[in-house]
């Protein structure tokens, strides 16, 4: 049997986009490196690049895929792609992946660019605010030379599978040639670090794959706790419940995204306690971030004509009520998202921080 050679460029974290910069900047080094390597496989060679890049004067066997996923460096996840399926890895170390016959190993371009470079230099994407900036920078620097974070609040190390610090901590690091150190992300004084967890959550919900359990339940349930978080319905025992399930998760989750995603929230929740309780116990947050997101929806039942025109609006299923009844926002199931407001043409659903007196029963319209 012959062998295939997959050149990945999909499996990045989002924020940390390096297979297809370091393709495009240094693809003859990279084409030599992954050359290499396949030679000693007797092996052909097919990069996989994410649909819509082009890559100047690549050649040979290119696909594209829109299926991104961190799963996306385990070659079986690579052939369920080719397949035209969803990546699912497979991890055990005697599986040989198999596509149109030829054994298939994965190769990222940073280690085909290592091949023929040695490990001395390191690519890092430093993201500051909204802005990433891919820089190579020598294994030994400082963190501190690569990216200005005197004034920061926190810094991330590894992105969704990482790990915050503190700044004095990451100001005596030297970058090493580790996965960790592929993203390096500066939260500065003015982010809520709650809200941070918000976004990290999010992203791990879209990409974990679903295959198992743990991670597929479990990024979901932790996005789901984290926002409640902002919106003033966690209890303060969520915090250690989040760090019992985070253990048994990193023991059990099949693959190295779903034993590593719940590390950005812990460590968070270790490094900045107060603010996490402030949120939960005192429903505040210092940054102004989560406020917003607190504001209560709620229908006037003074003014609701029981048309049920908002009941559709709502991808929550939040509104309760039938023809002709005053209807009611249950807020257990309100995410807060406004969508029933613009779907109301009487104007009757409101916000506020605190709700108003509203009908417990069925009432009908003109009866409160
Ligand atoms: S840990 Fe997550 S990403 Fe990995 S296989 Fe399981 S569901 Fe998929
Ligand atoms: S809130 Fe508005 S859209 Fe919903 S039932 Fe009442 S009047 Fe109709
Ligand atoms: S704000 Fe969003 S979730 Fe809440 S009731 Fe309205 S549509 Fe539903």
């Amino acid at each position: 049997m012959k062998n295939l050679v997959v050149v990945s460029c999909v499996s990045d974290d989002r924020k940390a986009p390096l297979s297809v910069y370091i393709l495009n900047n240094y693809r003859k080094d990279v084409v030599e490196g992954v050359e290499k390597y396949a030679s000693g496989l007797d092996a052909d060679i097919m990069y996989l690049l994410p649909e819509g890049q082009k890559v100047e004067g690549l050649e040979g066997d290119v696909r594209y895929t829109c299926a991104c996923s961190p799963t996306l460096n385990n070659p079986y996840s690579v052939v369920q792609v080719l397949s035209g399926n969803l990546p699912r890895p497979m991890i055990q170390d005697d599986f040989v992946a198999v596509y149109e016959d030829k054994a298939v190993s994965v190769i990222t371009p940073e280690v085909a660019y290592g091949i023929v470079n040695g490990l001395e230099e390191k690519f890092v994407a430093v993201n500051v605010g909204d802005a990433t900036e891919i820089k190579k920078v020598k294994v030994g620097t400082t963190v501190n030379e690569v990216v200005d974070i005197a004034d920061a609040k926190a810094v991330l190390f590894g992105g969704l599978k990482g790990e915050f610090v503190t700044v004095a901590e990451a100001a005596g690091l030297k970058i090493e040639a580790l996965e960790k150190y592929n993203s390096i992300t500066v939260y500065s004084k003015q982010d809520c670090m709650v809200d941070a967890c918000v976004q990290l959550m999010n992203a791990a919900y879209e990409d974990s794959c679903g295959k198992c359990v743990l991670c597929r339940e479990g990024t979901s349930q932790f996005k789901q706790i984290v926002t409640e978080m902002t919106t003033g319905k966690a209890k303060i025992t969520d915090i250690d419940l989040v760090k019992e399930v985070s253990e048994l998760i990193s023991i059990g989750a099949y693959c190295p995204f779903g034993q590593n995603m719940t590390k950005p929230l812990t460590t968070a929740m270790n490094l900045f306690e107060d603010e996490f309780e402030d949120h939960i116990k005192r429903k505040t947050c210092k940054c102004g971030k989560c406020y917003k997101a607190a504001e209560l929806y709620f229908i006037d039942p003074d003014e609701c004509q029981g048309c049920g025109d908002c009941i559709d609006a709502c991808p929550e299923d939040a509104i309760e009520g039938k023809d002709g009844y005053i209807h009611i926002i249950d807020q257990d199931l309100c995410e807060q998202c406004g969508k029933c407001v613009s779907a109301c043409d009487e104007g009757c659903i409101k916000t506020a921080t605190k709700l108003p007196k509203l009908p417990k029963k069925k009432t009908k319209v003109g009866k409160w």
